[in-house]
């Protein structure tokens, strides 16, 4: 099943807006697997920015990721990739439609609330870099107990 990486940035976290941003991924329908607040490790900054080393902003996304928690998650259903990436919006919140998340809740380029992986490749190692295998869990909802089971 695909799967995806998103991560409430640290503008998100500090403003409070966690619940109201893990709600609307829930409501659209798709499973959370994994999740959890972290401080990003300038190693683990590095690598998931990897493409965007020559970029001038680079220094400055590192600095900022790492400047305070992250809510990190793994969602999972069919399109998840594509249709999450057109619930966050565009990278540049001024040019993102409202309704999306960056188009509702955001202006700086920099600090624009949420990161999504662009391909289910960019997912698998954007997961890895930041969750173990053991913490990504599914269960069935329709089961009188609920039972967690490993991936
Ligand atoms: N970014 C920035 N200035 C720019 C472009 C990007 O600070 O001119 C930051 C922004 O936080 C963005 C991240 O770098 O989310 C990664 O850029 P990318 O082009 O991969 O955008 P995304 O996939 O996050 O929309």
């Amino acid at each position: 099943m695909e799967k995806t990486f998103l991560m409430l940035k640290p503008d998100a976290v500090q403003r409070r807006m966690i619940g109201k941003l893990v709600q609307r991924f829930e409501e659209k329908g798709f499973e959370l697997i994994g999740a959890k607040l972290m401080r990003m490790t300038m190693a683990q900054a590095e690598a998931h920015y990897a493409e965007h080393t020559d970029k001038p902003f680079y220094g400055e996304l590192l600095e900022f990721i790492t400047s305070g928690p992250v809510f990190a998650m793994v969602w999972q259903g069919e399109g998840v990739v594509a249709m999450s990436r057109l619930m966050i919006g565009k990278t540049n919140p001024l040019e993102a439609a409202p309704g999306t998340i960056r188009g509702d809740f955001a202006t700086d380029k920099g600090n624009n609330i949420i990161h999504g992986s662009d391909s289910p490749e960019s997912a698998e190692r954007e997961v890895a870099n930041a969750f173990h295998p053991e913490e990504l869990l599914i269960f069935d909802p329709f089961l009188p107990k609920l039972e967690a089971l490993h991936v």
